[in-house]
């Protein structure tokens, strides 16, 4: 049965699959590497380029690469290369066309069905995105499931409690370009996110900048009448390899050699693992920090012991990570391929969804289901959602007239989500009130204006001569599909406004017009 399981990352993505013994195995690509820079090079109308080639030319064509582009999923990010604006979702449908592709050159299956990861702090409209990349890349959706949900899985740390029993699970994911923390619950067979915290631009490439700003530095200091070699791109691009190379050995040696090579001079310099703790000390203590904050929040969630710390994401497999979290929580965090831990669980993931959708008969109390073809079982969870950002509406202070922003949803509020407040108008005679939707903007719900965007906003009708504080109602209901709906009431007139608004996602016609712009299109 080909199901593949995909972790769409930041800077690298890996695809996986269930071997015929059961157990996940990665599939390489076309270069040999189990993971594939997630990186686009629109090199011409009629080929593009991901990969490891595409990144290289980051520094010499910048203008036809895209990088990180799952930073922008589920936002309005247009980019024309060509004569041709793309879609962040249609970019990252080229990265699927390629991990998939060479999936099948290797294993010979013709895959179309994919579970892909989405980090825990995915809203609605980056999860929608990221499904329809999936479908504009031809291939059929089975789920998008949580990347520490995968993570667990895969590590086997959802096991143990099949007498009923919780667990709590704290993943630490330090990937390429982000950082994230997440609480998992386990109760009995549901599955939660507790919380999730993290730092969107902090990164494994935040540690490749500090080892190339060294290098340069060195090669400054034997040089000084030389050009920086920062201002070459061939030298940069040359650099920024190095760097990434050279911080990926230290990880297993103690010291490395750069030659760093720049108009026909060459200096070799020697990194040392503790130079390199040394470089980028600050960006691991922000990490624990904000550990130490997801800690905090879960605890006031009633969670306070874990049963598992688990490492996700490549950079994780710096030694000086594990040693910062053993600080922290007094025991060991289990570290174990982190980088290919989440496609691999989302392969377990998607066997079984496969099973369970194919499966005939209703799912049995303990969740343990027989696959297909394959003569295993496994055994599935019901996840919980949570909404992943806070939602409210605008309100003014009658003393002050300070505006600022009630929420009703919360973020990780569980999903679906119904909330019902009393708000009242600000003067006497009062005909109408102005209801503006807001979205969360920022990491952290906050009052503020500034860190809130408006989704969607209405007009509420107030009968004639009516004192100031005259109540009405909002009900705020946020489905599981992303769709939120505000239902504003007088409840005099039992006048009702309802707002609508999708959380994300591209129109059907939008997704079929770039399925048939992608099969014009070779992806190398
Ligand atoms: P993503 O963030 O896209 O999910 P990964 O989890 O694969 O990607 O993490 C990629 C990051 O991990 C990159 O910065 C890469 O350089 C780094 N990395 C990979 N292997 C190692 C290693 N052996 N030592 C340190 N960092 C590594
Ligand atoms: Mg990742």
């Amino acid at each position: 049965m080909a199901v593949y399981g995909i972790d769409l990352g930041t800077t690298y993505s890996c695809v996986a699959r269930i071997d015929d013994v059961g157990r996940p195995a990665v599939l390489r690509n076309l270069e040999g590497s189990d993971t594939t820079p997630s990186v686009v090079y629109f090199e011409s109308s009629d080929s593009v380029v991901v990969g490891q080639s595409a990144k290289d030319a980051a520094v010499l064509d910048p203008e036809h690469v895209v990088q990180l582009v799952k930073r922008d999923m589920g936002h309005v990010v247009p980019r024309e290369f060509h004569g041709r604006t793309y879609t962040p979702e249609e970019i990252s449908a080229r990265i699927l066309r390629k991990l998939v592709d060479d999936a099948k050159a290797f294993s010979g299956d013709e895959a179309h069905d994919v579970v892909i990861t989405v980090p825990a702090y995915f809203g609605l409209a980056e999860r929608n995105a990221t499904h329809k990349a999936g479908e504009i890349a031809g291939l059929r959706v089975l789920d998008v499931v949580a990347e520490p949900v995968a993570a667990a899985l895969d590590y086997g740390a959802l096991e143990g409690n099949e007498d009923g029993g919780d667990r709590a699970i704290l993943v630490y994911d330090l990937g390429g370009g982000t950082f994230d923390t997440t609480v998992l619950t386990l109760r009995g067979r549901e599955l939660t996110v507790l919380c999730t915290d993290g730092a969107k631009e902090l990164g494994g490439s935040d540690f490749d900048d500090r080892i190339v700003m060294h290098l340069v530095e060195r090669f400054r200091e034997r040089f000084p009448d030389v050009a920086d070699p920062l201002s070459d791109p061939l030298t940069e691009t040359q650099l920024r390899r190095d760097a990434e190379e050279a911080k990926k050995a230290l990880s297993f040696r103690e010291r490395y050699i750069v030659r760093i090579m720049h108009q026909g001079m060459v200096e070799p310099v020697e990194l040392t693992r503790d130079l390199l703790e040394e470089l980028t000390r600050d960006l691991v203590d922000r990490t624990v920090d904000i550990t130490r904050r997801t800690v905090e929040l879960a605890a006031e969630r009633g969670v306070s012991a874990f049963d598992d710390v688990l490492l996700v994401g490549g950079a994780t497999k710096m030694p000086a990570v594990a040693a910062a979290l053993r600080t922290l929580f007094g025991f060991e965090p289990r570290l174990h391929n982190p980088d290919l831990a989440v496609a691999c669980g989302a392969a377990l993931y998607a066997l079984d969804q496969a099973a369970f959708i194919t499966s005939t008969s209703a799912l049995p109390a303990d969740g343990v289901l027989d696959v297909p073809e394959t003569g295993l079982t496994h055994r599935s969870y019901e996840i919980t959602t949570v909404a992943s950002r806070g939602y409210g509406i605008k309100v003014t202070d009658p003393d002050t007239d300070r505006e600022y922003i009630t929420h009703l949803v919360h973020a990780n509020d569980r999903l679906p989500a119904s909330v019902t407040e009393d708000f009242y108008t600000l003067r006497d005679g009062q005909r109408q009130v102005q209801i503006q939707v807001m979205e969360q903007a920022g990491a952290v719900e906050s009052e503020e204006l500034q860190h809130n965007t408006v989704v969607a906003q209405g007009t509420l009708k107030i009968p004639p001569n009516k004192p100031a504080r005259w109540p009405f109602q909002c009900a705020f209901t946020l489905g599981l599909s992303g769709l939120l709906t505000v239902i504003a009431t007088e409840q005099e007139t039992g006048e009702q406004i309802e707002i609508s608004v999708q959380i994300g996602g591209l129109s059907q016609e939008a997704v079929d017009e770039a399925r048939v712009v992608m099969s014009r299109q070779r992806i190398l």
